[in-house]
């Protein structure tokens, strides 16, 4: 099961509900817990930097 929603962690997946408890990246704990950690924000924009590259690359 997965709701009409974009993870803010895996870029450019779908949310899967992955943590339990969650609805949607909305009150999901993860999403909660990266927004407000900053060294955990900076591996995440690492992780889309990287994610955005490799579709850059694989598109051309
Ligand atoms: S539950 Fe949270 S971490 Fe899991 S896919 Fe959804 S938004 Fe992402």
């Amino acid at each position: 099961m997965h709701v009409d929603a974009k993870c803010p962690i895996r870029f450019g997946e779908p949310c899967s509900l992955c943590v339990p408890g969650a609805h949607g990246p909305q009150d999901c704990q993860l999403v909660a817990l990266v927004r407000e950690d900053p060294d955990l924000a900076e591996l995440r924009a690492e992780m889309i930097a990287r994610k955005k590259a490799e579709k850059a690359q694989s598109a051309g």
